[in-house]
């Protein structure tokens, strides 16, 4: 889409286009655009290059170090940065415990946390998802219980994102096994340092290590990392998950993908045209293009309610559903665009000297293939966010 720019927004793009493109540096770009497993080095330094011109969380309000920028503003500046190829931001700290913790955290809370996040000295991980409570999130077990100033929290956390990077986990705890499930739930910050923390890797089908099981054995937590009241965690949590839907729509990255789809499509030969030709496969491309036309139109208006302090709703469910469908049919097709060459999907080791099979534009394809089959699981299931439009949108 081609927004109609004022001059005051073209003049904020060229400005976001001249430091994305002078400060990023072209070898991160280049592992990016290549899908390869970032190193957790790779996302500190761009975080840290946006953060010293002030663009560390372009979600926050100034007043906690943020840009307070128009939903215009940040649009430009998502498409300025996938443009680039630039790594995502890490979304556990900026998109989803920083506003949580403006928003419902105590003033010392916020004066050590929020600058941490700022500067990347914290890495956090989202410790939600149980064995067993997934989709029914509010039948967690990992419990909290009472002692003098401090919790002692025992359980199983699973699925932990970057859990193996992470200095802090924000976690949801039950600390009255007594109440309501929704309840009894706390919200608490933990410090991953914290003895009798473990974490174990879990493979993913990418043959990537990106999330994890971490295990609490008598972990003591302080009860001042406790966000807001005692059992109100559910309340914390559910505003959490409507912020981690919106960004979980992607669609500036899906753009970047689909533009790189077409010179995919161009390249490859079909019965002596090229691909993108071949008008079943281009209707195909033009399918997916219009959906995700009218994913950002609906992405710009769930930005435009949010700055005007609506909140984000349970509309949030619509975007990640039609995201997450929209990440998993152009990594479809650029697969079936590049058909046997799709297929290797291991990178040649770090130094070695091992050609890459296929042309260039092939390489890392099939992990992204692979890696994105979660999109619709990850953030709540799309049948969960399916049950949530009924009820909660159309009063089913
Ligand atoms: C790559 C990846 C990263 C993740 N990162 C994190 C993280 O960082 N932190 C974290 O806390 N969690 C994380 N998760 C966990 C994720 O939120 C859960 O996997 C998800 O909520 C589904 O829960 P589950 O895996 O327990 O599946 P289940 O809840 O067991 O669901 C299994 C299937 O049944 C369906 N289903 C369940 N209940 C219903 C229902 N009522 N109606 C219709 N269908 C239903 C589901 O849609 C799904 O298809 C991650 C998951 C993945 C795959």
């Amino acid at each position: 889409m081609n927004l109609e720019l004022s001059d005051a927004d073209r003049a904020f793009q060229a400005e976001v286009r001249d430091f994305v493109r002078s400060s990023l540096p072209p070898e991160l770009a280049e592992r990016n655009r290549r899908h390869m497993h970032l190193a957790k080095q790779d996302y500190v330094t761009w975080h840290r290059l946006l953060n010293k011109r002030g663009w560390g969380a372009p979600n926050w309000p100034k007043e906690f170090g943020g840009t307070d920028w128009n939903p215009v503003q940040r649009y430009i500046f998502d498409e300025e940065c996938a443009i680039a190829d630039a790594p995502p931001l890490v979304p556990f700290g900026i998109s989803m415990v920083g506003p949580v913790i403006y928003t419902f955290g105590t003033p010392a809370q916020k004066a050590h946390y929020l600058p941490r996040i700022l500067s990347m000295e914290d890495w956090w991980c989202q410790g939600y998802s149980e064995p067993g409570s997934g989709s029914d999130l509010a039948s967690l077990r990992t419990r909290a219980e009472s002692d003098g100033d401090d919790y002692i929290v025992t359980g199983h956390k699973i699925w932990t994102t970057q859990a193996h990077f992470a200095d802090m986990m924000f976690c949801l705890v039950r600390t009255d096994a007594q109440a309501k499930p929704q309840e009894g739930i706390s919200f608490l910050l933990i410090d991953m340092k914290t003895p009798g923390i473990t974490v174990r890797p879990i493979i993913s089908i990418d043959e990537g290590h990106g999330v994890n099981e971490v295990f609490l054995d008598g972990v003591r937590v302080p009860k001042a990392n406790r966000i807001g009241q005692e059992g109100k965690g559910w309340t914390y949590a559910k505003f959490l998950l409507g912020n981690e839907r919106t960004t979980i729509a992607e669609v500036s990255t899906s753009k970047q993908r689909l533009r790189r789809l077409k010179t995919i499509a161009r390249a490859e030969m079909a019965q002596g045209a090229s691909l993108l030709e071949d008008p079943a496969f281009r209707d195909k491309v033009a399918a997916v293009e219009i959906e995700l036309l009218a994913l950002e139109y609906t992405n710009l208006r769930v930005l435009a309610a949010e700055t005007a302090g609506k909140g984000v709703g349970p509309e949030a469910s619509m975007l990640k559903i039609r995201g997450s469908e929209i990440q998993q049919t152009i990594t479809e097709l650029v697969c079936e665009a590049l058909g046997y060459y799709a297929a290797p999907f291991e990178h040649a080791p770090e130094g070695s000297n091992l050609a890459p099979l296929g042309p260039d534009y092939a390489q890392g394809r099939m992990e992204s293939f692979l890696y994105n089959r979660a999109t619709t699981i990850y953030g709540g299931s799309n049948e969960i966010q399916r049950n949530i439009i009924a009820k909660m949108v159309l009063g089913l």
